[in-house]
């Protein structure tokens, strides 16, 4: 797990956490490592409200095992709409995605720099159905809003970190999603393992 350094010594990390499966296992690498990340749950894309609550329940749930803090960001999913909008009918990992990682990550940046975190990572990117060129480029724009805030984008899916996540899966038992999150993903029912 020799790819477990951040862009800057710190030991404190603002970690956008999308749901507790993509979390489990860099928030058990990262505390490894001598680093308590706090989670940033802001995830305006999922569709319904109650698939919505379900894995944010999750990650309380995963935070509070683990005794991390957990911080839990609005539910704005009309202005997600606005943000995606005349992009509905893209194909995932296509224009769509990259506007959703934007506004996840935008928004994860701001709230990094007005609580003096500096460096910022998501969970985003362990997932490989997603594309992480894609996700990268949105964490990378949203730090250089602001001077000093580093995106830590390392490929979380290395150093076994994605054969640990099955792991822990099964371990804890969490909900694991049949599909991306947005009303655009739901009819491809993707098995996100
Ligand atoms: S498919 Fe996933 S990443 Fe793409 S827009 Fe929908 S929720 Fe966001």
């Amino acid at each position: 797990m020799n790819h477990i350094v951040p862009p800057i010594a710190t030991s404190s990390v603002l970690l956008h956490t999308c749901c507790a499966p993509c979390s489990s296992a860099i928030i058990e690498a990262l505390i490894q490592h001598g680093i308590r990340p706090t989670l940033y749950f802001y995830n305006p894309n999922i569709y319904p409200t109650e698939e919505y609550m379900r894995r944010k329940s999750e990650v309380i749930r995963y935070a509070g095992m683990m005794g991390i803090d957990y911080i839990d960001a609005e539910y704005e999913h009309e202005q997600w709409l606005c943000s995606i909008q005349g992009r509905e009918h893209e194909p995932e990992r296509g224009k769509r995605c990259l506007e959703c990682f934007r506004m996840r990550l935008l928004k994860t940046a701001a709230y990094a720099h007005t609580h003096d975190y500096s460096v910022f990572a998501t969970t985003l990117s362990t997932s490989r159905w997603k594309n992480l060129q894609q996700i990268n480029t949105a964490g990378e724009e949203a730090s250089q809003q602001y001077n000093d805030l580093y995106f830590w984008g390392a490929n979380w899916r290395k150093g076994g970190l994605q054969e640990r996540r099955n792991e822990l899966i099964k371990e804890h038992g969490f909900y694991n999603q049949t599909y991306c999150g947005c009303e655009f993903s739901m009819s491809h029912n993707t098995e996100l393992k």
